[in-house]
């Protein structure tokens, strides 16, 4: 397959490019684009057949359910079979945004996007794009994060042409995208709501507009084999470079001292060693690739994915992270890290 690569320019849409992709949809095929957290694969989502092309061309497990994207709210009542009130705060205050939220499904939803489930996730996007291109399509748009299974989830066109190339039928360039973390994921059909998937949408705002948030314990640490997720794909590793990579938790000095000790092993091993860490700290390291994540955990969050990627475009052997607060955003970021790490901590 030729995947058609599209670069469109946000201040001036040229329709052209959102009809074609909007075309391809329609008759099942797959289209790359870009939302605000992260670049969406695309396929009509209440086409069963076009749903299994996805996860075809990530090399999905099967179990692991999509998110439904609408381009106007009135999508919303097609796909679902209530909004409870809950729900409805968040949509007031979120939505269109970095927030997906999980309802009880209608039968109009296929099972290989709810992965059998009774239950589908949807978000509104507000990348303006994502937004043109589902209305242009007429349908809910089954889209996960276009990168290939188990790999960084990608912030960047070409992070797509890397992944899926030959695999889909086109990818619309629209820069970066400016969250870089995957979409919260709020879970309100139970009692309390839960946060299944941290993201730039916090526990704390949640929780300024419905109270209480439970946080889904695989949010945290890795689950054992008995112990069964919410939400089947939070079991799958996730995130992974190619490196090894390893979480350093200390007091900054002893963090900085431990990783340069390590990084000393590896080039007498003959290994190569990148280090993320605090924009303050760049110049600390002894490592061979030293990657920033910026002043503030928003930037840490754009950067996060894009920077996993470098370090395997780097051909780093090991790589070696500081940690964050979880609190905020830094909640997203450090499930995003420990995932990449395989949970590996080291302490300082
Ligand atoms: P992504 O791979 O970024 O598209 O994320 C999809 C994730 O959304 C899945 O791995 C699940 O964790 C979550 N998800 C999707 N549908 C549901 C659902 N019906 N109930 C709970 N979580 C869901
Ligand atoms: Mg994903």
């Amino acid at each position: 397959m030729i995947t058609d690569f599209e670069k469109i320019d946000v201040e001036n849409i040229n329709n052209e490019i959102i009809e074609k992709a909007a075309g391809i949809l329609q008759k099942g095929g797959l289209v790359a684009f870009p939302t605000e957290t992260v670049y969406g694969l695309g396929a009509n989502g209440l086409n069963a057949e076009a749903c299994r092309k996805i996860y075809e061309a990530k090399g999905r497990p099967s179990d692991n359910p999509l998110i439904l994207h609408i381009g106007d709210i009135s999508q919303l009542k097609n796909i679902v079979l209530e909004v409870p009130e809950k729900a409805q705060k968040v949509i007031d205050a979120f939505w269109p945004g970095p927030v997906t939220i999980v309802f009880k499904k209608r039968d109009i939803v296929p099972d290989s996007v709810s992965g059998g489930l009774d239950t589908v996730a949807v978000r509104f996007p507000s990348n303006k794009v994502a937004r043109l291109i589902i209305n242009a399509s007429g349908v809910p748009v089954a889209a996960p994060s276009a990168n290939t299974s188990g790999k960084p989830s990608p912030t960047k066109a070409e992070h797509v042409l890397h992944d899926m190339k030959g695999k889909i039928d086109m990818i619309v360039d629209g820069g970066s995208c400016p969250v870089g973390l995957e979409s919260t994921i709020i879970d309100v059909t139970g009692d309390t709501p839960a946060l299944l998937r941290p993201g730039a949408v916090t526990k704390e705002m949640l929780e300024s507009v419905i109270g209480e948030v439970s946080v889904d314990p695989a949010v945290y640490k890795m689950l054992s084999k008995d112990q069964k997720p919410k939400a089947p794909g939070m079991k799958y590793k996730h995130y992974s470079p190619d490196a090894d990579v390893t979480l350093v938790v200390g007091d900054e000095k002893n963090v900085i001292d431990k990783i340069n000790a390590l990084c000393l092993d590896n080039s007498k091993n003959g290994f190569k060693t990148g280090v993320l860490c605090r924009e303050k700290n760049v110049d600390k390291y002894k490592a061979d690739y030293v990657l920033s994540a910026g002043n503030d955990i928003e930037t840490a969050g754009a950067r996060l994915f894009d920077i996993l990627r470098e370090f395997d475009a780097l051909k780093a052997d090991k790589v070696y992270s500081e940690v964050f607060e979880e609190s905020g955003e830094g909640l997203a970021v450090m499930n995003r890290l420990k995932k990449a790490a395989g949970h590996k901590f080291i302490e300082a």
